[in-house]
């Protein structure tokens, strides 16, 4: 018998490492519902997209069914830019969630003496830390809407929002997204403002990390149901081939052999099949953003290594419980039992940097 070969996950080689613009998140729901869609860079340097549209599709969105998108209002053209009314609804229509938008969060700024306390109690595993200025500001935060799907002869879905500090990358309290409400539109006024930078680097190694865990989730269940099918048709050809050897139906040897390797090729055939069939494939992609200005506490920590220093910005942003973990520098991953290196004190995670004992091997400064 063949043994069973260990099944591959296949994670996408790239993920959205950029929020999509909103042209092109607009082209891309358009192109979905039967628009023909073109994005090109108009004559002032903007993105737009021209589209034709299935005169239902048209209806249904009050549009001609030739028509112009551009992010910002100009002649001839639909706006689509932050806020408008033809993101609004495509992006309301396809997930039920207030789009792509730059707004105000609603909330209640957060207490700076529970941020104080806090911050008293961020601990670096080999570092010293001192606790600084505390102010309050608004902070943009990147929450990001995301279609994870993995598949094999089955397939799973699951929608996630992924949250993080605009500037730094941190991961905010999963208190912050549920008091943001983001599945109704009631939390967030939409503004034409344009979009803050967002550190979105921060975005590939995370997505990857929640497709890993969504396969990894249903890894045993394929791996049983491949050894199964495996099982059968291997011992199905089994059966044959030995028939064929040992049958009483007497043929010359050169049909036996003949009929032999015809029978080989077949079964490595369905056996290749199968594993093609249980190999779990999976994918991210982003179906909306929105960044929100909340109302945040920011609490300087000075951190000391040996001779070096570096002063961190640490958040506390309206409703969460504990301040945001900050990214490890190394994998981009939040890392939530930091420790630094020696000579550029990265904040590295507990897979970056495993034992803080002595001197660390620090990945960044490895580069
Ligand atoms: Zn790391
Ligand atoms: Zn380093």
């Amino acid at each position: 018998m063949t043994s069973l070969p260990a099944l591959p996950t296949t994670l996408p080689a790239t993920l959205p490492a950029t929020l999509p613009s909103p042209v092109r998140f607009c082209a891309d729901a358009l192109a979905r519902d039967g628009a023909l869609v073109e994005v090109a860079n108009a004559a002032d340097g903007e993105e737009e997209a021209l589209a034709i549209l299935p005169s239902a599709l048209a209806t249904r969105l009050a549009l001609q069914e030739e028509v112009q998108v551009a992010s910002a209002a100009r002649t001839g053209a639909v706006a689509c830019g932050l806020g408008t009314g033809l993101l609004d609804r495509l992006v309301d229509e396809r997930s039920s969630l207030r789009g792509y938008v730059v707004a105000d969060a609603e909330l209640a700024a957060p207490r700076a003496s529970q941020a104080e306390a806090l911050a008293a109690r961020f601990a670096l595993r080999n570092a010293v830390v001192d606790v600084g200025a505390v102010r309050a500001r608004n902070e943009a935060y990147a929450f990001v809407g995301t279609r994870l799907v993995v598949e094999a002869d089955d397939r799973d879905e699951a929608f996630e929002v992924l949250a993080l500090c605009a500037s730094d990358g941190a991961a905010p309290d999963s208190a912050l997204v549920a008091a943001l409400a983001l599945d109704t539109t009631s939390a967030l006024r939409g503004a034409h403002r344009a979009l803050p930078a967002v550190r979105a680097e921060v975005l590939p190694p995370r997505l990857r990390a929640r497709l890993a865990a969504l396969a990894g989730a249903h890894q045993d269940n394929v791996a049983r149901r491949h050894r199964r099918d495996h099982e059968r048709v291997d011992a199905y050809f089994h059966e044959l081939i030995y028939e064929t050897r040992t049958g009483r139906k007497q043929r010359d040897p050169a049909a036996v052999k003949a009929r032999v390797e015809h029978l080989e090729n077949e079964r490595a055939a369905k056996l290749a099949e199968l594993r093609a069939r249980y190999t779990l494939r999976a994918r991210a992609t982003i179906v909306f953003a929105a960044v929100v200005e909340v109302p945040t506490i920011v609490v300087d920590v000075r951190v000391r290594r040996r001779k070096e220093e570096r002063v961190l910005s640490l958040h506390l942003p309206s409703a969460a419980r504990t301040l945001d973990v900050p990214a490890c520098d190394g994998c981009l991953l939040p890392a939530a039992r930091p420790a630094v290196c020696d000579d550029k004190i990265h904040l590295l995670c507990e897979r970056c940097a495993p034992s803080a004992q002595g001197r660390l091997a620090c990945p960044v400064c490895g580069r």
